[in-house]
């Protein structure tokens, strides 16, 4: 079929110990789904259902990118998350049956400008800008559930130029992984190739060109990358 315009690139992950890619389709995110950093959002962690928002596709960036300051924003804020990679897909999937759609997880990291969404949140407006700008969904390599298993427990953390900032464990997740496909899946016909981040733990904080991310959790493979200058 030829097309008017060139068509988009597709977004490709990579995958731990393969050689084909990961296609991206698209990128789901719970918000709030940690206590301590719902607490330090200054909201009330009470277990209220799990609400979600999106980014672009190709806001996905790989291990290893320089993402560069982006613009309308003076606080860039790291969120480290564990990232669930769809294989299949459906609508209505019981909790039960959740996990036969994973087919893998990776590292990731919500980038945030947390001043837009401040905006955002005082005038009840969307989140678009604040969560789905340019290069604001880095992801690490894919390790496939047949590998590794699904992760329920274990250390995911993120340091800045070595020093740690975000710490916290899977296991403090208020919504499993299971519960939050099943809830996705009554708002959304889920497809192969979806994203879901999963929320993030205390410690976020603001980045500045020049930093060194490195954001691992236990099982995966780090996810590192660098904050290049405003452009
Ligand atoms: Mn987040």
């Amino acid at each position: 079929m030829d097309t008017v315009i060139p068509p988009p690139e597709p977004v490709l992950l990579r995958v731990a110990g393969e050689t084909r890619r990961f296609p991206v389709r698209r990128v789901y995110c719970v918000g709030r789904n940690y206590a301590a950093h719902t607490r330090e959002m200054g909201a009330d962690p009470g277990r209220e259902p799990p609400f979600f928002f999106m980014k672009p596709a190709d806001a996905v960036v790989g291990n290893g990118a320089c993402v560069p300051y982006p613009p309308a924003t003076a606080d860039l804020h790291h969120e480290v998350e564990l990232v669930v990679a769809l294989g299949t897909g459906g609508a209505d999937i019981a909790p039960e049956a959740a996990r036969d759609h994973i087919y893998g997880y990776a590292v990731g990291i919500d980038l945030t400008r947390r001043d837009l969404q401040q905006v955002a949140k005082d005038r009840a407006r969307p989140w678009d800008t604040a969560k789905g700008f340019d290069n604001a969904a880095p992801c690490g390599d894919i390790e496939p559930a047949a590998k590794i298993g699904h992760p329920t427990r274990g250390a995911i953390s993120l340091s800045v130029d070595g020093h740690p900032r975000q710490r916290g464990d899977l296991a403090d997740m208020i919504w499993p992984v299971p519960e939050i496909i099943a809830h996705l899946s009554r708002l959304f016909t889920l497809h192969a190739g979806d994203l879901i981040y999963t929320g993030t733990p205390a410690g976020v904080g603001a980045l500045r060109p020049g930093d060194r991310l490195d954001a691992t959790i236990d099982g995966l493979a780090a996810l590192s990358l660098t904050v290049g200058e405003a452009g």
